[in-house]
């Protein structure tokens, strides 16, 4: 199942490019498994369920799709890790199940390179990958490509350079040197900790707000400011960049999305004392109309 909301003028759609599992240990870090397998469930090999949550904002003028998932480049090894299908239908034929046309998508925003963020980006044929989205834009942050070319020990299993690397020499991919404002309304703005480039997309129309927290806040649970993941590869600006992102939130009511979320597709957050928590908009009297979409 997927959703919709009402963001002011813009439409917003989760489209989640599948589930997979993941190792509950690397999730939560630090948060000891007593705690957080009260909400997540493991499987015989201590991994939870995961989603490659992909969002559509639609304007009057744009389709911006932010994220896409694990695409195709995953091999044997990596897909049985984590329980994906062989063969999994590409990201254009996932929108058009979901009756967006993919020809409609003219921006596609990667908060960074992670495989699990832009895998979707392209997909293989022959000898080489061909973007997914041919008359779309792509938008990441230079810093962030720069890195993913540095293959660093500590996480250059990460990245997969026929996600990107085509879409920086045919020109389709934008690298940016600062936030940008990529259509009116839609903001892209630097949120360091999961790792130094990552960023954050913002989408405010009349007076409402959208955020896609991306793996700054991967699933609600991750809310609590100090449940940050082990591959965080700087845990304490993770803390304080979500405890201010997580303020605004709070202040402008703000309807928020998660990079791996696998059932939440919008929550509100609620602060109490120094405490903060995902809930339901409604429960918080809060007018974003969400509704549930069957695929
Ligand atoms: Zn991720």
């Amino acid at each position: 199942m997927t959703a919709r909301a009402t963001v002011g003028d813009f439409e917003i759609t989760l489209v989640r490019a599948g589930f997979y599992w993941w190792d509950g240990g690397a999730m939560f870090g630090v948060v000891p498994k007593t705690l957080w397998s009260k909400r997540f469930e493991t499987d015989e090999a201590n991994r939870v369920r995961l989603g490659f949550n992909c969002y559509l904002v639609r304007t009057a003028e744009h389709g911006i799709l932010i994220e896409t998932g694990a695409g195709d480049k995953p091999d044997h090894k990596a897909r049985e890790r984590m329980k994906l299908p062989e063969t999994a239908p590409g990201l254009p034929e996932i929108l058009a199940e979901q009756g967006i046309d993919p020809e409609s998508i003219d921006i596609v925003i990667n908060t960074h390179l992670h495989f699990d963020h832009c895998g979707g980006n392209t997909f293989l044929a022959g000898s080489g990958a061909r973007p997914a989205f041919p008359r779309a834009r792509y938008y990441t942050r230079r810093g962030e490509w720069e890195h993913a070319h540095e293959r660093h020990v500590r996480d250059r299993i990460s990245y997969i350079d026929a996600n990107y690397d085509p879409l920086v020499e045919n020109g389709q991919m934008h690298l940016l040197d600062a936030d940008l404002e990529v259509a009116p309304g839609i903001e892209m703005r630097l949120a360091p900790g999961h790792n130094r480039d990552m960023m954050v997309v913002t989408a405010a129309s009349a007076g409402q707000t959208f955020c896609f927290f991306s793996d700054l806040i991967p699933t609600t649970a991750h809310v609590t400011p100090s449940w940050v993941a082990a591959f965080d590869l700087y845990p304490l600006q993770t803390i304080d960049t979500k405890r201010r992102w997580l303020e605004d939130a709070v202040r402008g009511q703000w309807l928020c999305g998660f990079g791996h979320d696998p059932d939440v597709a919008f929550a509100c957050i609620k602060k109490t004392g120094q405490s903060f928590m995902a809930a339901s908009c409604a429960e918080l009297d809060i007018a974003h109309t969400t509704t549930p979409v069957l695929p």
